[in-house]
């Protein structure tokens, strides 16, 4: 079997690995991400790689290359990070594949975390044996991945699938993208807590503490101004999910992390609402299904890229 590393950077954390195509993660370093500095980022990749390309298990295996996953836009043709994500600082426009190719002397694949959470689960979790599948990753924000026909949809440089930010009401509150009404103001976990926030009149100071579990808790209790929210976010997911089957046409729409996997019920919620509310034959022919992969699957998700691409031109 093929091996490769992987590695996943997050705003808080970052995870590199040595990791088996099928998936099992041989050896694993995990860090901080130094997120006041995306050049620090940097060096600390550079750091981990040299870490794992030193590891004992590479004694009697040999590498296929190496598979990056990032949050923020990411030029994929290019292996470069265009803009980032407001929680790591100055990460934009880092020629990653430019840097860190001749430092291993392994070909690099540098792509949006969400497009390699959807590469692990089409490969080896929930949607495995679909081709045409589209995923809702929902966490402090919302970010979105398309497959199509077995591959990702990228866009023309690989900033496509950014469903987070897809308008659900396009008179709704201003979102930091500068749109209006969009899908994370509804149904992340930041998005519901300050709907929550809004509803018990707290000003910003005061709503700093609130989480979307608090909010999933107080929910559960029986809390009326905690159910209208969850109901809203639920609306939000479907009018989304909607969108998504009529754009798309996919066999399965994924969902991971966030409300849906609270195990409060909202995907038969967002099932049972989402089959009455649009073109049926659109969204007859749709799987509304939770991902498989924890918090692996960025990790495993990065590794895959040099199995998924050996074959792909660059
Ligand atoms: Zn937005």
């Amino acid at each position: 079997m093929r091996h490769s590393i992987g590695v996943d950077i997050g705003a808080t954390k970052m995870l590199a690995g040595i990791v088996r195509e099928d998936g099992v993660v041989l050896h694993r370093i995990r860090v901080n991400t130094p997120a006041h500095d995306g050049a620090q980022v940097v060096r600390t990749l550079v750091t981990l790689l040299a870490e794992l390309q030193t590891c004992e298990v590479l004694k009697t295996i040999s590498l296929a290359g190496v598979g990056i996953g990032t949050a923020g836009q990411v030029d994929f043709v290019n292996g470069c990070v265009l803009s980032g994500t407001p929680n790591i600082l100055n990460w934009a426009n880092v020629e990653l594949r430019k840097t860190l190719q001749p430092i291993t002397g392994l070909p690099v694949w540098v792509d949006n975390d969400v497009n390699v959470q959807l590469l692990a689960e089409a490969s080896l979790g929930v949607a495995v044996a679909k081709r045409h599948v589209v995923m809702l990753s929902l966490g402090t924000g919302i970010g979105g991945a398309a497959m199509m026909n077995g591959e990702l949809l990228h866009g023309s440089w690989g900033g496509a699938a950014e469903f987070g930010h897809m308008t659900v009401d396009f008179q709704g509150p201003l979102c930091n993208c500068g749109a209006r009404g969009c899908l994370e103001l509804f149904a992340s976990g930041a998005g519901i807590a300050a709907q929550m926030a809004q509803r018990l009149g707290l000003v910003e100071g005061q709503a700093k503490e609130l989480t979307g579990e608090m909010v999933f808790r107080k929910a559960k209790q029986g809390d009326v101004l905690a159910n209208e929210v969850l109901d809203q976010a639920i609306a939000a997911l479907t009018a989304a999910s909607v969108n998504l089957a009529h754009s798309f046409n996919p066999e399965m729409i994924v969902f991971a992390g966030g409300i849906m996997a609270e195990g409060n019920g909202a995907l038969d919620r967002v099932r049972q609402a989402f089959a009455i509310h649009g073109i049926s034959s659109l969204l007859g022919t749709v799987t509304l299904a939770n991902a498989r992969f924890g918090s692996d699957a960025g990790l495993v998700g990065a590794a895959l890229q040099p199995f998924h691409y050996h074959s792909h031109a660059r």
